[in-house]
């Protein structure tokens, strides 16, 4: 593992270019991702370190202590938003803890994954510790019912990550199922604005919005004259971004006109369109692109279709709330449960937020709250089905078992352990 970080690191670049072909992000976008597989790579090396077990006489001449077993082989599916660093969460770690590995990439991303195949193997991972089984639904159903495969973690929508968690659970499989999002940003009037205008534009443009921790609602709370002017600068930013430079593109035709049928139904609703990323200039050359730019929706009323769906795309929607627990009260009555971040420069506020969100992963100041490891990543309620996290120390649990071991040579030590 060691020297798969090396050569990861060596082949960054080429990782990148494949993640922009086959994704279509921009370039610095798909490097910072594999950066963060790197990341968890990292993570996994110092594993040796961090996991020593632990051993305690519990008594004279008796020892207890924890043995971390492998488990076998395990299994991961993802999908096609991060074809690097999702697999990545995963595959460091488990291989660390002595399993082998199946990986189901997205059909939508299969080239990356051959090369961190290629990568794994001359890092000298022997043949069969590690594969690859391209294709769909049926090849997620083979793994769901193959009996030797021990654990399965999936990334994906929430319809399929429930699927794929029941039937995994009914055939006996350890399953940790990673499904979709909608999060929230609250905004206060007090916010910095750099730090928040920044937070919130970059949040909701990064990888085209196709991302599970990208901003999606932004709660607007208390006066309009004190917050006008910040949403006005959020707008003025990415209204600046190039598509093509700054922003990738949406990854089929299908998805693109699912975001432009969003966003004329959201106008239908009552909503007022601030930005809208449907006249973007595309870039020359690229006019077949599924394109889509920035798009900022204002006066969504929180029972609106805008406001509850997961739409996976750059529509930022813009809920005006009179104070923070109205604003909480919006945030907590959503299905998904992966990030909510407030940008404040009250303590208080923050912790109320922090405190309150019904979200797993909490940003005070940050808009794209994903935790550096070991710290873990993953949601709760419909962004994720089963226990622990896919990376970080949360994480070790579910891709190992633990042996519970208590010795005792001694004949003569006559106590409650005898
Ligand atoms: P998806 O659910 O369509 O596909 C994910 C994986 O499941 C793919 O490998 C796909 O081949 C497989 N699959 C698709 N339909 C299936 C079915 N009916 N039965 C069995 N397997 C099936 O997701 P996607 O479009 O590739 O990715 C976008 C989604 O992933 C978004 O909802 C996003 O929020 C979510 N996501 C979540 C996280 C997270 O950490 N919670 C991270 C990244 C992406």
């Amino acid at each position: 593992i060691f020297k798969f970080r090396q050569i990861l690191l060596k082949n960054c670049n080429e990782i990148a270019n494949t993640i922009c072909l086959e994704n279509g992000k921009t370039l610095d976008e798909a490097r910072a991702s594999v950066m963060k597989g790197i990341e968890v790579t990292e993570f996994a090396t110092s594993l040796a370190n961090l996991d020593k077990g632990g051993r305690l006489e519990v008594s004279r001449g008796v020892h207890c202590e924890y043995r971390r077993e492998a488990l076998g082989v395990v299994a991961s599916i993802t999908p096609f938003n991060f074809p690097a660093m999702v697999p990545l969460w995963t595959i460091p770690i488990a291989l660390t803890l002595g399993n082998s590995f199946i990986w189901k990439p997205s059909e939508k991303t299969p080239l990356t994954a051959t090369l961190i195949a290629e990568a794994l193997k001359e890092a000298g991972v022997p043949d069969g510790v590690f594969n690859i089984a391209h294709g769909t639904k049926e090849v997620v159903e083979a793994i769901l019912c193959e009996p030797l495969i021990r654990a399965v973690s999936f990334v994906g929508s929430t319809k399929v990550a429930r699927l794929v968690y029941e039937q995994g659970h009914s055939n006996g499989k350890r399953v940790l199922a990673l499904g979709g999002a909608k999060n929230h940003i609250v905004l206060m009037p007090d916010a910095q604005s750099d730090l928040s205008v920044r937070g919130i534009s970059d949040s909701f443009t990064g990888c085209a919005g196709q991302r599970c921790m990208a901003a999606s609602v932004l709660l607007a709370v208390g006066d309009p004259k004190k917050i006008d002017p910040l949403i006005s600068k959020i707008v003025e930013r990415a209204q600046s971004l190039k598509l093509g430079v700054d922003m990738g593109a949406i990854i089929s035709k299908e998805q693109k006109a699912f975001l432009s049928a969003a966003i004329e139904r959201a106008q239908k609703e009552g909503a007022k369109i601030l930005l809208d990323g449907r006249d973007a200039t595309i870039p020359k050359g690229f006019e077949g692109g599924n394109w889509l730019g920035p798009t900022i929706l204002d006066q969504v009323s929180a029972t609106s279709s805008a406001s509850l769906t997961e739409l996976f795309g750059p529509i930022l929607s813009i809920i005006r709330c009179s104070d923070l627990k109205e604003a909480m009260t919006i945030e907590n009555a959503n299905p998904y449960g992966n990030a909510c971040s407030v940008f404040t420069s009250n303590g208080g506020y923050a912790e109320y937020v922090a405190n309150s969100a019904k979200s797993a992963m909490i940003g005070i100041n940050v808009g794209v709250p994903v935790p550096r490891e070991p710290f873990s990543f993953g949601g709760m309620n419909d962004s994720k089905f089963g226990h622990g996290d896919i990376t970080g120390e949360n994480s070790l649990n579910f891709w190992s078992n633990i042996k519970k071991v208590t010795t005792k040579w001694e004949a003569h030590f006559q106590n409650w352990m005898s």
